[in-house]
């Protein structure tokens, strides 16, 4: 019975979606449980994904720049890695940041349970760890039990040479031959790091383009750079086979730009992630999952059960982290009875490379399907003073700005931190800015977000000064 509910709120995973959620409900005077199976609270993002590769590219970039240096008249020696050392600089990033939640759920009386939870009826989740078992009744449930990397099929499943997202992370060694399979977000970001530190990394992707659905002005420097730093990048090309023997992995590409099979010492897989959602027992609560796993849920974050929610990559793309932080807070706040609803115009994707790539809003492919006039803003970074001093002058900032509003619609940048400069324009989106909004903004001299202000003054037609 309602009364009888051992909590208001039980939150099914500790991601940055389900402990945003829980710390915002205990903060709202609930009574909240969260559920984890891990050890270690703070999901995929915290422990195996943004977190620790950040750690590990902001390796790659510095070994990169102090190599570049030598065109200045600076040289240092070759990069001597202590990959244990390395190792434990990322988990000691990790650790810290874990750890720190656990103070945090401490801090709002929030009870942390241990174990694999699954529904046992509308109102009940079992909780299993080892041999123990425990029922948990609730009022309310907010599903954050996140995704999980997809496999390739007809790979072997038992050869520790091929490995995901969570295995390259690890860092065991630096396979002299890698070849990333996927050339989204996380196979780029991987096949960065894995490259300085001095693996010779292929790359393979199925569609015709790197980090499909970002727009292709924006990628195009990106792989220019990456086809410096690898061997090769095949693009409309699959992966047939990978057959394992006693020196290596041999895989067999099909496709325009398929060639002869090649061998590797290790094969990253990073071909997407699927939700969770058959890992919950849902149907005992009545809980409806869709043919791909993702629990479908309205703009307040409620499934088709009332009192349940979802948030975060469970509940459906992107699968960001940042959109999972903002879902839980909403799904928590609705909960506690607030009239509020998931309203963000945009959610910025970042490809956190060297450079990197960043948008936010609406792509110019997009505007284009959609049939959106749209004015177009433009500034090359070549013109920009700060970077041609950070010896970078492929970058570009693009602004589409709504030809009927005067409202900025999208954007993006690639270049050195890039995925800073995304933020002010999706600040100028939310607030529903045009170009001469942000072109009248004074952006301090030299900096990278000049490019922005000169972008929308590319659009408005009152670019003047460069440099
Ligand atoms: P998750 O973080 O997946 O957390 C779900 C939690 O639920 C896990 O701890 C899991 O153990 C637990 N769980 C699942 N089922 C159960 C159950 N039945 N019982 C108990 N516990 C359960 N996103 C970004 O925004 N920026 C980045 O830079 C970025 N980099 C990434 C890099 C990599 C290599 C990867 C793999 C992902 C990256 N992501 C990034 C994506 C980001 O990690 C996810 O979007 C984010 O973690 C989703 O959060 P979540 O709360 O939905 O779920």
């Amino acid at each position: 019975a309602e009364t009888d509910a051992d909590c208001d709120v039980v939150v099914l995973g500790s991601g940055p979606g389900g402990y945003s959620a829980a710390f915002r409900a205990a903060d709202l005077g609930l009574k909240t449980i969260l559920v984890e199976r891990h050890a270690a609270l703070g999901g995929v993002c915290l422990n195996v994904g943004c977190i620790p590769s950040k750690a590990l590219l902001h390796t790659a970039h510095v070994i990169d720049e102090a190599a570049a240096m030598a065109e200045h008249g600076v040289s240092f020696g070759e990069p001597q890695i202590d990959l244990d050392k390395l190792r434990g600089f990322k988990q000691s990033v990790v650790d810290k940041l874990t750890g720190g939640l656990v103070g945090l759920a401490k801090q709002r009386k929030v009870e942390v349970v241990h174990g694999h939870a699954e529904f046992s009826a509308a109102h009940s989740v079992q909780v299993t760890q080892g041999d123990d078992s425990r029922q948990i009744r609730f009022r309310h449930a907010i599903v954050a039990a996140g995704s999980r990397t997809l496999r390739l099929p007809g790979l072997p499943d038992d050869d520790e040479r091929i490995i995901d997202s969570t295995g390259a992370l690890e860092l065991r060694d630096i396979p002299s031959r890698l070849l990333v399979i996927g050339g989204g977000i996380i196979g780029l970001e991987m096949a960065n790091v894995y490259a300085v530190l001095g693996s010779s990394v292929d790359v393979v992707e199925l569609s015709d383009g790197l980090v499909p659905g970002a727009d292709p002005d924006l990628i195009k420097p990106l792989t220019k750079r990456m086809k410096a730093r690898l061997g090769h990048i095949w693009l409309s090309t699959k992966v047939t086979a990978v057959t394992p023997d006693d020196d290596g992995l041999t895989v067999s590409f099909e496709g325009e730009q398929a060639p002869e099979p090649q061998t590797y010492d290790k094969v990253l897989v990073a071909v997407g992630r699927r939700p969770n959602g058959d890992q919950i027992n849902a149907q005992a609560a009545g809980l409806e999952i869709d043919e791909r796993g993702f629990i479908p849920v309205d703009r307040q974050m409620r499934s088709n059960v009332p009192h349940i929610f979802a948030i975060g990559d469970i509940a459906g793309q992107p699968m960001l982290a940042h959109k999972a932080t903002h879902e839980g807070k909403v799904a928590a706040e609705v909960i506690a009875g607030h009239k509020t609803a998931f309203d963000a115009r945009c959610i910025p994707s970042v490809v956190y490379t060297d450079p990197e790539v960043a948008w936010v809003g609406m792509t110019e492919q997009q505007a284009k399907a959609q049939g959106v006039d749209y004015d177009k803003g433009q500034f090359p970074w070549a013109a920009n003073g700060r970077s041609l001093g950070m010896a970078y002058q492929d970058g570009v900032t693009k602004l589409l700005f709504d030809k009927s509003t005067g409202r900025l619609l999208g954007g993006g940048a690639v270049g050195p931190n890039a995925g800073e400069l995304v933020a002010e324009m999706g600040l100028a989106i939310e607030f529903g800015a045009d170009a001469h909004d942000i072109g009248l903004t004074i952006h301090a001299h030299p900096t990278l977000s000049e490019s922005v202000g000169m972008a929308a003054e590319a659009a408005a037609g009152t670019l003047t000064d460069l440099y």
